[in-house]
């Protein structure tokens, strides 16, 4: 099938609003690329960025996330077929291009999303073509189709950048519209591979700053062995033109970034637990 030549893969930004861009892939078309992972969806390619893993980063954004997180900041990524249809092997040529600058910086590439295991036959082979050109590879998840990764597949992730949100199974589902079971046992099976695992959580006031909360999600970090860093992520309003835009109720509206006393106190309750936090 053909990929439309006329939008660029490169944005400046993921929170660049894209929508629509692979609607009129046919419906079976969609459906082999989820299990052949020989194209895939994504928002778009960034370059530069210094906050998505080690170094500097190439960032492939994909499409695509089965949550709905309250404070999400890129609602346009939900949709798979919001994304420009990419084969994978033009992906793969995409990232090729920074091959060798990204050694020099000691960088690498990111996949995130959206959520980028929605894709996980795309997303495997992807990492695993960054993997053969020697690059460092990360990938951002919810964690929760971990499970659809095999062992020899986990071993092209050098780096998991894991999103938790809170630790109270029914605030969870309330925040997400998901479970929280499958994220952790994918965080206990990277655990059990001596997998690096460095953990996000964004700071919202009112949804996610209960400490005591906060303290559980700690004693479990601290106790998988593999958590590297904890990021504590200041919720801010970025995204909320993109809720606007596509018509989305966004309950967030009022809610004002976390002060930074706000944030320290966070980061004091996962340093307690024995993790290094900033
Ligand atoms: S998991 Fe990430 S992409 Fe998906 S809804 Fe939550 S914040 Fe958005």
């Amino acid at each position: 099938m053909s990929e439309p030549a006329e939008v660029s893969l490169e944005s400046k930004s993921p929170f660049e609003m894209r929508v629509h861009l692979g609607d009129d892939v046919p419906e079976q078309t969609v459906r082999q690329a989820l299990s052949t992972g020989e194209m895939g969806f994504l928002h778009s390619f960034t370059t530069g960025s210094t906050v998505d893993g080690p170094g500097v980063r190439v960032v492939a954004w994909t499409t695509g996330c089965m949550w709905r997180c309250r404070y999400c900041h890129n609602p346009d990524t939900w949709k798979l077929t919001n994304g420009i249809p990419v084969s994978v092997k033009r992906a793969a040529e995409e990232l090729g291009k920074y091959r060798h600058g990204l050694k020099v910086m000691s960088g690498g590439f990111t996949l995130s999303g959206g959520e980028p295991l929605m894709q996980h036959r795309f997303a495997a082979k992807l990492l695993a073509a960054a993997k053969s050109m020697g690059i460092h590879t990360t990938i951002e998840t919810n964690g929760y189709y971990g499970d659809q990764l095999s062992d020899a597949e986990l071993e092209n992730i050098d780096l998991v950048m894991l999103g938790l949100k809170t630790w109270d199974s029914a605030r969870h589902k309330a925040l997400t519209g998901m479970d929280i079971g499958p994220t952790l046992e994918f965080a206990r099976r990277l655990a059990a591979r001596r997998q690096p695992i460095w953990i996000r959580f964004v700071l919202v006031p009112g949804l996610t700053d209960d400490l005591d909360d906060l303290a559980r999600t700690a004693e479990f970090a601290a106790g998988l062995g593999n958590v590297q860093r904890v990021e504590v992520l200041p919720f801010h309003q970025l995204g909320r033109y993109k809720w606007e835009r596509l018509g989305l109720d966004y309950t967030l509206r009022d809610v004002e970034p976390p002060t930074a006393e706000a944030a320290e106190k966070a980061c004091e309750v996962l340093r307690k637990a024995g993790l290094t936090a900033y």
